[in-house]
């Protein structure tokens, strides 16, 4: 299994850069997980809008979904890709997305992607993925982590959350955690964030074997965030950097 890095950017992005997304792959199939700004475009420097395999969204902030109608637009109008592209994501903002398209909005983005509403505790299989979903601690929207086996690795995303002592149950033993590290020691901290030394603190709880730090805000300097990371997180940590691309397991 492998993680692409199509972008990291905690809440706004920063100049030139892509708020959260990424590609999941193994055996020529891709999840497009998170869908923040730029993620779209950046996604076809790597694969094609018609291979994508399904949509995952963590939750219904825009900085994590918005990109989806451009892929709306791109497999409707455009014709890259049939219709009824698997999407899952928590059941409360797919109608207000549907409200940013035009002609018929819930009816015509139906027509391009099959929606399932996922929930805490629940389970699905797209190709080689089992993927379970983790009820996490946001606020305003209902949010889950997703943890992904494919090949005998594991994958656990955070999405955006607080200190949970269901984050560590996602990241359990995973070969690659990727937390969200909104913060550093120095930030103005709230509790549907974390900060980088939270991030690892979960991590060393659940025996993750590394820690990838994302959703870090783009005006702090991340060699800060990895550091912090790194004092509550013995094994290796790093920050996520678009168009990176990370193998899971062996
Ligand atoms: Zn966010
Ligand atoms: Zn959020």
């Amino acid at each position: 299994m492998e993680l692409t890095v199509l972008g990291a950017c905690g809440t706004w992005p920063g100049p030139g850069q892509a708020n959260c997304g990424y590609l999941v792959s193994h055996e020529g199939s891709h999840l497009w997980m998170d869908a923040g700004s730029g993620t779209f475009a950046n996604l076809q420097r790597h694969i094609r809008v018609d291979q994508i395999s399904a949509v995952l969204i963590s939750h219904g902030h825009a900085d994590h979904f918005v990109d989806t109608v451009s892929a709306f637009y791109a497999r409707h109008y455009g014709g890259l890709g049939n219709p009824g592209l698997p999407f899952y994501s928590p059941p409360d903002f797919v109608e207000q997305m549907c409200l940013l398209v035009s002609e018929g909005g819930l009816d015509v983005m139906r027509k391009a992607f099959a929606f399932t509403d996922v929930k805490a505790g629940s389970a699905f299989q797209v190709g080689p993925f089992q993927v379970t979903v983790f009820p996490m601690e946001h606020i305003g929207v209902q949010a889950v982590g997703y943890r992904i086996e494919a090949g005998g690795a594991v994958l656990a995303y955070s999405g955006d959350t607080g200190p949970s002592p269901a984050v560590i149950e996602l990241a359990r033993d995973a070969d690659l955690f990727v937390c969200e590290a909104t913060y550093q020691e120095a930030s103005s901290k709230y509790p549907f964030h974390m900060s980088a030394a939270q991030a690892g603190e979960h991590a060393t709880a659940a025996h993750a074997k590394r820690l990838l730090l994302t959703h870090i805000l783009p005006t702090l300097d991340p060699q800060i965030s990895a550091s912090e990371g790194a004092s509550t997180f013995s094994g290796p940590v790093d920050v996520a950097r678009e168009g990176v691309v990370v193998g899971i397991g062996s």
